[in-house]
């Protein structure tokens, strides 16, 4: 495999819906994303039920995609008390966000981003004092590190700073996360090339939002400067309830025919892809999903990246026959 595709879907687009997606569809969701070879996945957050009522299940959501084999696991942790409920329903990877915007960091978990960094070592102390088999992973997304839709322009140098004071709270790895579509390409580069220089081995993937088209542009921009995780969401979903049409994450459906077509393995089936979309769109019959390849369907000729993988490479619907 080339490229991780982490969907992220289960926790970034459930949680900016105003509905609820019963816990039994959310497992069989994450079962269909994994029987189409999908290899994490970021399947909720341990946040406060009062705030975000849609993620109230994700210790039973945890429980259940532990039983998938061969899942990475991941769930959302905002403080010391979702690391711990994390580590009780045994999730094995947690995502801390903290914003590189101090006015976003303080709206979306009332800390400074100092404090941010703060509660990263604290819950980096706490695992380490684990039994080594309970140890687990830690990454930190930098949230609105290319721009904010509160604060603007977000320094490049601070952006950096905190991700050299983030690894040494304890953070296994920190990515950048353009959590409101501000980025584009030549910054996106620019910013993990550096990330990659001034951390090393422990420069993380993109999470990137599609909300002004530019996410698969960043998506190839990113890859030029070396990084191979990539988040994103099955159907787009999420979106941001206070722009009309904009998608949320980029979509995972896009992302992997991007992928495979330029010649890099994610091991993800596309048209298993489609059948894990359909059960998405039936859980959710009203909310709307995004994405271009699910309605083209593959490429006549469509060949996968690593072809001993034996997916079906037939073109996944009769579409586009015009011959003008
Ligand atoms: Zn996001």
């Amino acid at each position: 495999m080339d490229v991780l595709v982490s969907e992220v879907g289960p926790r970034d687009g459930l949680q900016s819906l105003g509905v609820t997606m019963p816990t039994a569809a959310k497992i069989a969701w994450i079962r269909a994303l994994a029987a189409a070879g999908v290899k994490e996945i970021e399947v909720g957050s341990f946040v406060n039920p009062r705030l975000l009522p849609q993620m109230a299940d994700t210790g039973e959501v945890v429980k259940a995609a532990r039983d998938i084999a061969g899942l990475e696991v991941m769930a959302l942790v905002p403080n010391m008390k979702g690391a711990r409920l994390a580590v009780a329903a045994g999730a094995p990877k947690i995502n801390i966000p903290v914003s590189a915007s101090q006015a976003h960091n303080m709206a979306n978990v009332r800390m400074t981003c100092e404090q941010g960094i703060e509660a990263v070592a604290e819950i980096c102390r706490y695992r380490d004092s684990l039994p080594e088999s309970a140890r687990i992973g830690v990454e930190v997304g930098i949230a609105s590190a290319f721009g904010c839709t509160r604060e603007g322009r977000i320094q490049e140098d601070w952006v950096m700073e905190m991700a050299l004071r983030l690894v040494k709270a304890g953070a296994d790895t920190v990515g950048l996360s353009d959590s409101v579509g501000y980025a584009n390409p030549a910054q996106v580069k620019r910013m993990f090339l550096r990330l990659r220089k001034e951390i090393g081995g422990h420069a993380g993937g993109a999470h990137l939002h599609n909300t002004r088209g530019q996410g698969l542009a960043n998506v190839v921009a990113a890859l030029d400067a070396g990084v191979t995780t990539f988040d994103s969401s099955l159907g787009g979903i999420g979106g941001c309830p206070y722009a009309p049409g904009a998608t949320g994450n980029i979509v995972t459906e896009d992302l992997v025919f991007l992928l495979e077509s330029m010649g890099l393995d994610t091991g993800i089936d596309f048209n298993a892809l489609l059948r894990a979309r359909d059960v998405l769109q039936q859980a959710l019959p009203d909310v709307e999903l995004y994405g271009s390849s699910p309605a083209a369907g593959l490429t006549k000729g469509f060949a996968y990246a690593n072809p001993s993988r034996g997916f079906d490479p037939e073109p996944a619907k009769a579409v586009n026959q015009c011959d003008l």
